[in-house]
């Protein structure tokens, strides 16, 4: 939350891509869940703690360079792939979803998302990637290192 302004992560990312929490079940839709969506540092912490840490993994996300948003790449702890699709994709199913901890970027993505009225700056992994960079999530960031270091000295 935003002590300025009131605004929650969610409500802010909401507003600079345009789209909404929305449900969708269907081929087009799964077919996203090849690639696993991004979180927020809020989201992959929530995830470390409902004991989700082994199925996670710090990255270097690229795209962003490709979409010509930044100049480097953004580091970043996400779920990781199995094979050919995200670690939590089951038989067409999002195993977080009824737990309430799918990702940013899953809850917001639908299939309806047309490229004509896409721009990389408002896009869904844009806005997710750039909290990663927010010093309002250092914190944040560190307890996830912190958390994933000491799994990797267990
Ligand atoms: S976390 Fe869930 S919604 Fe996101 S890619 Fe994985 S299976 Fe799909």
């Amino acid at each position: 939350m935003n002590t300025l302004t009131g605004e929650s992560q969610m409500q802010r990312i909401i507003r600079r891509t345009g789209r909404k929490p929305i449900q969708c079940k269907c081929k087009a839709c799964q077919q996203q869940c090849h690639t696993p969506c991004l979180g927020t540092p809020q989201d992959i912490l929530r995830l470390i703690k409902a004991g989700y840490a082994d199925r996670l993994a710090p990255t270097e996300w690229w795209a962003g360079m490709v979409m010509g948003c930044t100049d480097h790449p953004v580091m970043m702890v996400q779920a990781i792939a199995d094979g050919d699709w995200c670690t939590f994709f089951h038989d067409g199913l999002c195993e977080l979803h009824e737990k309430g901890l799918k990702p940013t970027e899953g809850k917001l993505s639908h299939h309806s998302m047309k490229v004509d009225n896409w721009t990389p700056r408002k896009s869904i992994s844009w806005n997710v990637a750039k909290e990663w960079e927010s010093e309002g999530n250092a914190s944040v960031i560190e307890e996830i290192l912190e958390e994933m270091s000491k799994r990797n000295n267990e």
